[in-house]
């Protein structure tokens, strides 16, 4: 009997909202939702690991695989090119449902590919505090700040491209909202009907 594809499930929003911490800690609170590991031209930072955080890779190999189209999507994010390989994405939908932690401009590339797709969007509390935790990230000289906020804005404006917003304010809470969401989305009609034919019509 064909099962459901699995869910395609976006985690996005600007630069220091913590997208990644958040993603990182649903995969490991839910079974059956696996992480799309995106390759990327930066270089590793911290304890991060070559195919469990990214796929680092030199960006000639990232321009080949543009060339040779493949990747689903693929932006570039403060100077380094990130993207999502369509391999990666079928290899982890096979397994279960699949959660891609991206940029806004990823987000709405998979909207175009995956209307289906559940498309959660973080705002931060305020756009002070998320000055605040860029500053203390400490990873961004004082000139881009501003840079990086006015950006921020621009994306968070693009809010009605996504079915979902959780405003950041407690990472429990928030890890919290984007399982009970993607919960409600297993318990579709669409996803369920097999099932439930099943069970009326066995004899
Ligand atoms: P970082 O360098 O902090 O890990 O990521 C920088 C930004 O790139 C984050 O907003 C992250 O979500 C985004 N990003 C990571 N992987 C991808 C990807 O495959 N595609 C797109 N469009 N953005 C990505």
């Amino acid at each position: 009997m064909s099962r459901a594809k699995g869910l395609v499930i976006v985690i996005s929003g600007p630069s220091g909202v913590g997208k990644t911490t958040v993603a990182r800690e649903v995969v490991k609170r839910m079974e059956g939702v696996f992480f799309s590991v995106s390759h990327t031209t930066r270089p590793p930072r911290g304890q991060e690991k070559h195919g469990r955080d990214y796929y680092f890779v030199s960006r000639e190999e990232f321009l080949r695989m543009v060339e040779e189209g493949e990747f689903l999507e693929w932006a570039e994010v403060f100077g380094n090119l990130y993207g999502t390989s369509r391999r990666e994405l079928e290899k982890k939908r096979e397994r279960g449902d699949v959660l891609l932690d991206i940029d806004v401009q990823g987000a709405l590339s998979v909207e175009k590919l995956f209307p289906q797709s559940i498309r959660i969007i973080l705002f931060p509390p305020s756009l002070e505090t998320l000055r605040e935790r860029i500053d203390k990230r400490g990873d961004t000289p004082p000139e881009h700040v501003m840079k990086r906020l006015r950006k921020a804005r621009w994306e968070l404006s693009h809010y009605p491209h996504f079915t979902h917003i959780i405003v950041n304010e407690d990472l429990e809470r928030t890890v919290d909202g984007v399982c009970s969401i993607i919960k409600g989305e297993r318990l579709r009609l669409s996803r369920m009907e097999e099932r439930a034919r099943r069970i009326l019509w066995e004899e």
